[in-house]
């Protein structure tokens, strides 16, 4: 059986970022052209609109630019795609980079200055929790 990869949406060309545009990446489609895989939005899983505001992680919490609290929408979606990466026996992820949901190792610091600082988005922090792999989609190179 051929492996699965989860993949964030938006790098697929799905229209589901906060601008309501997508992350479209040619490396990583060229990447994943004949590979089995299941790409998922958390943030639209979380149940956020498209467009939304932006957001950004402050330790735990995950506020917009507006100082609205979306914590619960951002640990709701996370946890619908762990669900789905435990029920299909997912073991690796590429992964948009510094989003709060699908970055790895850089995140924006929650000033909303273009700041980047060390850690992870909560989708990642979750998937590493339960030993998936999870690739930066910057590390995929034609
Ligand atoms: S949550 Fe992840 S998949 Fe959704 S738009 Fe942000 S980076 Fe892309």
């Amino acid at each position: 059986m051929k492996e699965k990869i989860l993949v964030s949406a938006c790098l697929l060309g799905e229209n589901c970022n906060y601008r309501g545009d997508s992350n479209y990446d040619e490396a990583v489609i060229s990447y994943l052209k004949d590979k089995d895989i299941v790409a998922v939005c958390p943030e639209v899983l979380g149940g956020l609109s498209t467009p939304r505001a932006p957001s950004e992680r402050i330790g735990n919490k995950i506020i917009n630019n507006l100082g609205e609290d979306v914590t619960k929408e951002f640990y709701a979606g996370a946890n619908a795609v762990i669900k789905i990466v435990k029920e299909q026996n997912i073991k690796k992820a590429i992964l948009k980079d510094c989003s709060p949901s699908c970055g790895l190792d850089e995140i924006y610091d929650g000033t909303f200055q273009h700041k980047v600082i060390r850690g992870d988005g909560i989708l990642v922090e979750m998937l590493k929790n339960i030993g998936v792999e999870v690739i930066n989609c910057k590390k995929i190179t034609n």
